[in-house]
């Protein structure tokens, strides 16, 4: 069986490592050129750490994981408001959660697939034709090649659903706000793993990374789900956080490459079918979670793990069917945690931003942190 992947991100490279597990042979086209990924940590957690056990790459993601520790969270003045320490959270998952920056992320996988899957940077699809028994596709430069099976793993804004399911608009669910998020060379230790600054309607901050930079993430309430172009949105953060102290100040000003950033409304995407005939959605492009669950990496982790190994047992029919009931539950939920976060996380109103600095260092804390993560963090999806 031959499998496009269209898409070189956390889920199509974990679906062409599941692949090569099972002796199936998958094609990856990335659109960006080669080494160029998002600027932002990404989490490891439950779901993302068990497909990395399963594909023995625990120890490659641990060398390259960001430092944890203590988290300080302050106004926009930059008065303390109140601190915890994420090896609390750490412990409270068994060790098993790590941060780690998407690049390396993706540098783990590219490496563990490489030598047996095809990645071909810098191309996408521009028409997808299914006639039943298997998947003629164009690419952008003109070339043809036919496939059993084609998946979109090509995240929010994916051309495979717009292509074959509808309009990016049809399957958009806006939750109210946008997020940015880059990465900075420190011209001093941010001396914590990560210094927040909070106001009401915003939320942003700085993670320390471990080589002399930081990732930042920035996220304000903007109803609006228009793209801005580069340009506009230096004026953006400006107009939002231009009035904030260090280390957000120095992080404003500092050079962005927007290649490499995010810049993004922050919208769910829901689909009500994940396939059609030979053509399936996987990740982002079929159920988009946004940052705010912080499960969105693993998720598709799990989901490319599971499509595998439908895939390997049984006929695409019964095998996409399969893969779909097995996950809707675990994406239905953490969509719906997501959004009840994000409610909290960008504080409404001056009392809302007072009740989440005195309620969150005590969820946080020891005693609490097992029942909190139980209410937040993604239940294990059976993935055997
Ligand atoms: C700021 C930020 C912070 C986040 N933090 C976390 C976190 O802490 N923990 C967590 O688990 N998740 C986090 N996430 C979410 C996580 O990044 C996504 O859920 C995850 O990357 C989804 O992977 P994906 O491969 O489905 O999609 P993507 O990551 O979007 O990857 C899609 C890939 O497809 C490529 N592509 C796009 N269009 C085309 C095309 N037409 N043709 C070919 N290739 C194409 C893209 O270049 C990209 O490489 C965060 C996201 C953001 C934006």
């Amino acid at each position: 069986m031959r499998i496009l992947i269209v898409g070189g991100g956390p889920a199509g490279l974990t679906f062409a490592a599941c692949l090569l597990r099972h002796g199936i042979e998958p094609v990856i086209v990335e659109k960006a050129a080669h080494g160029r990924t998002g600027g932002y940590s990404i989490g490891l957690h439950v779901n993302g750490w068990r497909v990395a056990e399963k594909l023995g790459l625990v120890e490659a993601f641990r060398e390259k994981a960001m430092p944890l520790g203590l988290a300080h969270h302050r106004d926009r003045h930059g008065r303390k408001l109140f601190s915890y320490d994420y090896r609390t959270l750490a412990e409270a998952a068994d060790g098993r959660l790590l941060a780690i920056m998407r690049q390396d992320f993706q540098e783990v996988l590219t490496t563990a697939v490489q030598e047996n899957c095809p990645i071909r940077y810098e191309t996408t699809v521009i028409s997808l034709e299914d006639d039943g028994s298997g998947v003629d596709v164009t690419f952008f430069d003109g070339s043809r090649d036919r496939f059993d099976l084609v998946v979109g793993a090509d995240g929010y804004r994916s051309s495979v659903r717009a292509l074959v399911f509808g309009p990016h608009e049809t399957f958009l669910r806006p939750l109210g706000y946008r997020a940015s998020a880059w990465r900075v060379r420190l011209t001093k230790p941010l001396g914590a793993s990560f210094i927040g600054m909070m106001d009401v309607d915003h939320q942003g901050g700085l993670y320390t990374v471990g080589d002399g930079t930081a990732a930042t993430l920035f996220c304000w309430r903007d109803e609006r789900t228009d793209r801005l172009d580069p340009d506009a949105r230096r004026a953006v953060l400006q107009q939002e956080f231009g009035h904030w102290p260090e280390p957000v100040a120095s992080a404003l000003t500092s050079a962005i490459d927007w290649d490499q950033s995010f810049f993004d409304t922050v919208s769910q995407i829901e689909v009500p079918r994940w396939s059609k005939g030979r053509i399936a959605l996987l990740g982002d492009s079929a159920w988009c979670l946004t940052f705010l669950a912080g499960q969105g990496t693993s998720t598709a982790m799990a989901g490319a793990y599971i499509l595998a190994a439908e895939l390997a047992r049984k006929g695409h029919v019964e095998a996409l069917e399969s893969y779909e009931a097995r996950m809707r539950p675990l994406v239905t939920k953490m969509q719906a945690v997501s959004r009840n976060i994000g409610s909290h996380y960008i504080p409404q109103s001056t009392f809302g931003m007072r009740l989440q600095s005195w309620l969150l260092p005590i969820m946080l804390s020891r005693p609490l942190i097992r029942f909190t993560s139980s209410r937040l963090a993604a239940p294990p999806v059976a993935i055997d």
